[in-house]
């Protein structure tokens, strides 16, 4: 688990604790004690004072250092110094590079709702690994022997994401919860321009022996543009038996919001879930699992 603590006023201010420490530290408002944001006032001796102390009822526009007059006069020094200050984003430990003006703040929140960097809670029910959202594909593939699937796709490109699920395969008999990791690369639209970060979608295929079923779900973990625009379809082959080709089709779910998405998948069965293997439409009774496969795909709308 990562030393990462929500910040606790992020919400009433809008301003991350880590960003607030730094500037109350460099500039306080003397009076109120909170981080000096322009307008910032001065009395005649040069004492500062935030707007809002100005007109409170207990300084009366008198400065409470001096007793000089305080409100009428701006102090452009400690603006300008406010206005040049820029903040790095509160993940700036995990990696993230950008910063922006301590006086445009308040959009920064924006910013660090879906920071890459944020730490995720890895969805898998029981592990409670906290990482990074760049790693958590490596996470799949180190402790939940998920699979990466490298994709040229782009979330604004017209291509589609393929690969296929051998059901014969050995790794596949060992494991019957696989996950599946489809790296996409970085939107050139979008304002993380130039930089090499990538979205994925984690498609889970789970295998339930005893009762012969299949199930797929995939989810993303943003950007929302990830989960509206795609479909997740799964055509099941027999090969060798052309009759057989029947294919499932649902949506993509945005695991951003709901950190217990996938496991909610799973156990509410809130997933594609293929016909028993014994069943009409893949060919009849005596049918095995190594004798499907699955052709996975991930389908622009
Ligand atoms: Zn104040
Ligand atoms: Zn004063
Ligand atoms: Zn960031
Ligand atoms: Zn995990």
């Amino acid at each position: 688990m990562l030393p990462i603590k929500p910040a606790v006023n992020e919400k009433e201010t809008g301003i991350s604790t880590r960003s607030t420490n730094k500037l109350m530290d460099a500039l306080p408002c003397p009076i109120c004690l909170k981080p000096l944001f322009p307008p910032v006032y001065q009395c005649q001796n040069g004492h500062t004072a935030c707007a809002s102390c100005c007109k409170l009822q207990l300084t009366k526009g008198t400065c409470p250092s001096c007793s000089a007059p305080l409100g009428g006069n701006r102090c452009s020094v400690v603006e300008n110094i406010i206005e040049s200050l820029e903040i790095n984003c509160k993940y700036d430990i995990l990696g993230c590079l950008k910063t922006v003006q301590y006086t445009k703040l308040s959009k920064w929140a924006e910013h660090e709702d879906v920071c890459e960097f944020r730490p995720f809670h890895c969805p898998v029910v029981g592990c409670n690994y906290e990482v990074p959202k760049l790693i958590l594909p490596l996470h799949f593939q180190d402790s939940h022997n998920g699979r990466l699937v490298l994709s040229e796709l782009q979330p604004d490109d017209q291509r589609k994401a393929s690969f296929t699920i051998e059901t014969g395969d050995s790794d596949y008999d060992v494991c019957h919860s696989q996950y599946v990791i489809v790296l996409v690369s970085s939107d050139e639209n979008t304002e993380d321009q130039g930089s090499d970060v990538k979205s994925f979608f984690l498609i889970h295929h789970q295998v339930d022996d005893e009762f012969c079923r299949y199930s797929f779900s995939c989810t993303t973990f943003g950007p929302s543009i990830m989960s509206t625009r795609y479909r997740l379809l799964v055509e099941i082959e027999k090969p060798g038996n052309l009759k057989v080709n029947h294919t499932i089709e649902g949506p993509v779910l945005d695991n951003q919001e709901d950190k217990t998405l996938l496991s909610k998948v799973v156990r509410h069965g809130d997933c594609l879930l293929v016909p028993k293997l014994n069943d009409s439409r893949l060919g009849g009774s005596s049918a095995t699992r190594k004798d499907f496969s699955f052709r996975v795909q991930l389908l622009l709308l």
